[in-house]
């Protein structure tokens, strides 16, 4: 038995030194990746739930690795928010998404707001408001065409500085909205402390919607208390007809998902853009 609690613990420890091993790796990977460009931005539609036109983005971070292929940004954002890097990447991404915008408005299409996730760890470095200023100045960008999704975990910290940060964002012009909402923290005295746009509905409660009366029940909720505070709602990852129909009756104003669009590079967002709606 003591042989085995020894193979156990050397298998463990060799266990976890491969796990730092591959975190190291795919740092040093992604610190090369900003600097070799292979990173971009995928666009998803949102729409509205009655006409099915486009009238939002959500950019979401792409890395085409060259011998991995495409590496999702669950394998990689918490290891950037980790070691740090998630400050370069997140302002490659604001910097990338309100490029990409004026590029399309100088090519005449007409624009909707992207939105971009700001992590928690990216939002505690000091600077984010004046980086979002630079940017929107440096490409003559109406602030109301740019979006930032928060967590709940952030929008809470209410500590002077994020309350500052926030409200000088909003007063700026740019929207906020909460993502993942409802998976996180149970206060929800952040709602009425801040000028927040949209609350995200988590698609942990889309997903079984028509089959589980809970997560109607949660749904409508949120919804009703949105709707009350004066916020917007989208639900997220809306895949079937069945799904759109009821968030259309309990008057969801806005849909994202694969049902619509899965997230496209974004000549092929200008696409749909061009055509305005989705049917
Ligand atoms: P998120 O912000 O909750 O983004 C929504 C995720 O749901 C995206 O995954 C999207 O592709 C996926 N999705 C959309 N519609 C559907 C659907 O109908 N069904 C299903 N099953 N999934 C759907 P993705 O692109 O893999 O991103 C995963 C997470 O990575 C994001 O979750 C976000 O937390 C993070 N992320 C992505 N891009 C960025 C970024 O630029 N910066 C930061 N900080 N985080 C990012
Ligand atoms: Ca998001
Ligand atoms: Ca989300
Ligand atoms: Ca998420």
């Amino acid at each position: 038995a003591k042989e085995n609690g020894r193979n156990n613990f050397q298998f463990f420890t060799q266990q976890l030194h491969d796990k730092a091993k591959q975190v190291l790796e795919i740092e040093n990977e992604l610190r090369q990746a900003l600097v070799r460009g292979e990173l971009s931005l995928y666009y998803q539609p949102q729409v509205d739930v009655d006409s099915h036109e486009i009238i939002g983005a959500e950019a979401l971070i792409r890395w085409h690795h060259p011998n991995k292929g495409l590496v999702p940004p669950d394998k990689f954002i918490p290891i950037a928010e980790e070691s740090g890097l998630i400050g370069e990447i997140g302002d490659w991404v604001l910097h990338e998404a309100v490029r990409q915008s004026a590029n399309w408005k100088a090519n005449g299409l007409c624009i909707v707001p992207v939105a971009v996730n700001i992590s928690a760890a990216q939002f505690r470095l000091d600077a984010l408001y004046r980086k979002v200023v630079g940017i929107l100045r440096n490409y003559k960008l109406d602030p109301a065409m740019l979006e930032l999704e928060i967590t709940e975990g952030v929008a809470m910290e209410s500590s002077e500085r994020t309350i500052a940060m926030l409200e000088q964002l909003s007063a700026l012009g740019v929207k906020l909205s909460i993502d993942d909402f409802g998976t996180g923290y149970s206060s929800l005295n952040y709602l009425k402390r801040y000028k927040i746009d949209k609350l995200k509905i988590d698609q942990s409660f889309i997903r079984d919607l028509c089959r589980d009366s809970e997560d109607e029940g949660i749904v409508i909720a949120i919804i009703g208390m949105a709707r009350s505070l004066g916020f917007k709602t989208i639900a997220e990852g809306v895949e079937t007809r069945d799904q759109l129909e009821f968030l259309k009756r309990k008057q969801c104003d806005e849909i994202q998902g694969y049902l619509f669009s899965k997230p496209v590079p974004a000549d092929e967002f200008a696409e749909l853009l061009r055509a305005g709606k989705i049917e």
